[in-house]
């Protein structure tokens, strides 16, 4: 039997409706930003396999690092033992991050990073005795498919099943000039109840690529330690690279209370996720009380294949050829950003660092069930490219060894489309 008939045998997919969809495509191997399917088709990955990918598939060096690690150690429980990896990659990390950040929390995906943020924020006022339960998130935002992480994110067609269990968030507009002074007192006039304050920086990624200046989140931070609400900055999306600098936080001054990582923190090869927090957080969990512990952890915390991965990408991040790459990318996209910005189809085009996002007109509003997208996301696959656009809006977020020549053929494959479709 094929491979895809097997599949639709016995695979639920995600994201998927199965009745309609058209048959999964299997792919065999990775090169570079390019994957293979069993007829030997290539495929650029222009979104990196669900924005995880940064270094390239299949890369010969982390293969090499997660190989060296499988012979010596592959899983231990992480309460009561610790390993090399885990403890190298949290003191690289946390170098990397801003000065507050002291602590790195295990988990493995971004879900449940985020999962962990609220808890430790949640628990950190339940520890000292202060009743502010109240989370304040932006609309439109993503945190994460986990109910945790779902009832931060925006209500949307995503999360109606479940709307009547999600704990009840406030959810303000993204800041711009002409809001950021509501907001703020928004935010003051609800301060004594409020436990966190959890954002996307710059980009909500899954909200529709939607961007934001970091000037304003900036002032909003500030506002926020004003009013001793905490601040979860989600780089699970835009952390290693993917805004132009390192992470998002780099572009404020302000530093968040909480960090969550996953996505691009293993290069894309491994499920892992980090929650990094200030001193303060940590703090308030010490006690001879045991019931201040964060009583938290999953069975495959701190996994060391996940964390071999994790360095091996680390080590890679922080050559300068991947800076010189992640640069290259942006001043390429910024020059089709001008070539495409006035095309009569286009709707608006954004760009932050890597990534470019387009929203076509469909005379419409922009939605994710818009019909445009099944015919966009077809036409690219015929032309040998993985774009999977959010309703009407295609964006591209390659990894970052993407070739100039690749990144010039998915540009004019675009130009091409707004000309056939
Ligand atoms: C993808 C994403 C998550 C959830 O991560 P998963 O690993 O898919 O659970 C959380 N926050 C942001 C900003 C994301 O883009």
């Amino acid at each position: 039997m094929r491979l895809v008939e097997r599949d639709l045998n016995v695979i639920w997919h995600p994201y998927t409706q199965m009745q309609t969809a058209l048959p999964p495509i299997p792919i065999v191997s990775g090169e570079g930003a390019c994957l293979f399917d069993e007829n030997g088709k290539k495929y650029i990955d222009a979104v990196s396999s669900w924005w995880v990918n940064i270094h390239g598939h299949a890369h010969p060096y982390i293969a090499k690092k997660v190989a060296e690690q499988l012979n010596k150690l592959e899983h231990v429980i992480f309460a009561g033992f610790t390993h090399e990896g885990a403890v190298e990659l949290a003191e690289r990390l946390l170098k990397l991050l801003p000065i507050n950040q002291k602590k790195a929390f295990y988990s493995d995906n971004g879900s449940t990073a985020i999962e962990v943020a609220i808890k430790m924020c949640l628990q950190y006022w339940h520890n000292k005795g202060e009743a502010r339960t109240k989370i304040l998130a932006f609309k439109n935002a993503y945190h994460g498919d986990t109910f945790g992480a779902m009832a931060v994110s925006g209500r949307s067609a995503f999360t109606a099943a479940f709307d009547s269990l999600l704990f009840e968030v406030e959810f303000i507009d993204l800041p711009t000039a002409e809001n950021i002074e509501s907001l703020k007192s928004q935010i003051s006039d609800l301060k004594s109840d409020l436990a966190c304050f959890i954002f996307e920086p710059l980009v909500q990624g899954a909200g529709g690529m939607i961007m934001y200046e970091a000037a304003h989140l900036n002032e909003l931070m500030a506002h926020c330690r004003k009013e001793a609400v905490l601040m979860i900055d989600d780089e699970v999306f835009t952390g290693f690279g993917r805004t132009g600098k390192p992470f998002a936080c780099n572009y404020v001054t302000e530093q968040p209370d909480i960090m969550c990582f996953s996505k691009g923190l293993t290069g894309g090869t491994m499920a892992l996720g980090i929650t990094t927090c200030s001193q303060q957080i940590y703090d308030a969990f010490l006690s001879d009380d045991r019931l201040k512990t964060l009583f938290h952890g999953h069975s495959f915390t701190a996994n060391p294949i996940a964390c071999a991965a994790a360095l091996a990408s680390m080590d890679l991040f922080v050559e300068p050829s991947t800076q010189e790459n992640i640069s290259r990318i942006e001043a390429s996209h910024r020059q089709f950003f001008q070539k495409i910005k006035h095309h009569p189809k286009i709707k608006t085009v954004r760009q932050t660092g890597t990534i470019i996002a387009m929203e076509w007109e469909t005379g419409n509003n922009t939605s994710y069930f818009s019909s445009l997208r099944d015919t966009l996301y077809q036409y690219f696959l015929d032309a040998g490219i993985i774009l999977r656009p959010l309703g009407n809006i295609i964006y591209i977020l390659p990894p970052y060894c993407i070739t100039d020549t690749e990144l010039n053929y998915i540009y004019s494959k675009i130009a091409q489309a707004l000309e056939e479709i």
